[in-house]
């Protein structure tokens, strides 16, 4: 089925306490296309990048048959570029640079051939670019999930409001959940959140797993506990990249499936954070992803003999 992907398509610079990278290929975008490609999807990707992007990274997405035609090319003008730090814990990191170059004014083109599409993922962007995806497409897609950050809180939360009540999922991480609801305790945040729109939330905890609300039901997923996280960047896009690829090749949206959805969208994650920047993602094939979900089902998975008496 059709997944359409709306992010930044970027480079990064990164240092965690591993190392430390020169301008390497980033973006949520990427990270999202590159995860959702291991499922059976016709993917669109709306973005933008300038002239100096590498063809060859445009090349290796379209050889995962992402189409690329409403990935917009400056002339003359230079990628989105992010810089962060992580902190010893890597649970946290700072910001040190972000130059919006083509992003600034970005203005999502919809091609015609994406019109029509089941799913929608968008990524972390202004969440006025994101309402105009929504408000471009001349049919609602089936379901919409969206990221965002605390960047976009600050900033422009009223804009933020207003997306919210058009989505169907929301992924972000705890820090975020907390800072738009003004609540502490996590069951409590959710119940604002979806107060605000979104029917489902999902609140990743990092390496302590993700958590899926919706009505009265809750689930649980771990996060694989690792020998190694080498770069954490990306891992939430990827994620985000894993379940909505998951969910548009079985175009089954209940929430068992969501649950499957966040098992692949984690599995997916776990290997991103093992090496820098997208690196590990461009390696693996489909039998390591199989065989990482089936760690994350032997993981959670028990027989209860009940001797309560
Ligand atoms: P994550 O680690 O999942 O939060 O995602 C990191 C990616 O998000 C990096 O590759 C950045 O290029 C991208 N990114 C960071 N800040 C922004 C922003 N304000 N808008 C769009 N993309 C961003």
């Amino acid at each position: 089925m059709s997944l359409l992907t709306v992010g930044s398509v970027a480079f990064d610079a990164i240092e965690t306490p591993f190392g430390k990278t020169d301008k390497i290929i980033g973006g949520a975008g990427t990270y999202i296309a590159l995860a959702a490609s291991f499922y059976n999807n016709k993917q669109n990707i709306v973005s933008v990048v300038g002239e100096d992007f590498p063809e060859e990274m445009l090349n290796q997405l379209k050889n995962r048959n992402v189409n690329l035609e409403g990935l917009q090319i400056k002339k003359g003008e230079k990628t989105f570029f992010w810089s962060g730090k992580y902190h010893n814990d890597m649970n946290s990191r700072d910001t040190l640079v972000t130059e919006l170059n083509v992003l600034e004014h970005f203005n999502p083109t919809i091609p015609d051939s994406y019109q029509g599409c089941d799913y929608l993922m968008l990524g972390n962007l202004s969440p006025q670019v994101q309402r105009q995806v929504i408000e471009r497409l001349t049919v609602r897609p089936k379901l919409i999930a969206m990221d965002t950050m605390n960047f976009w809180m600050d900033i422009a939360m009223d804009d933020l409001k207003e997306t919210l009540k058009l989505i169907d999922v929301l992924i972000i991480n705890d820090e975020e959940a907390r800072q738009l609801s003004n609540e502490y305790a996590l069951v409590k945040a959710a119940k604002v959140i979806r107060a605000m729109g979104p029917k489902y939330l999902i609140i990743k905890k990092g390496e302590h797993g993700a958590l899926l609300f919706h009505g009265d039901h809750m689930f649980f997923a771990p996060a694989l506990p690792l020998e190694e996280v080498f770069d954490p960047t990306g891992a939430g896009d990827t994620f985000a990249g894993g379940f909505m690829g998951y969910i548009a090749s079985t175009q089954d949206i209940s929430f068992e499936s969501m649950k499957r959805a966040i098992i692949n969208g984690s599995a997916l994650a776990s290997f991103c954070v093992e090496e820098f920047g997208t690196e590990r993602l461009m390696n693996i094939t489909k039998k390591d992803l199989e065989e990482r979900i089936e760690e994350f089902v032997a993981l959670t998975n028990f027989d209860m003999v009940q001797v309560i008496s």
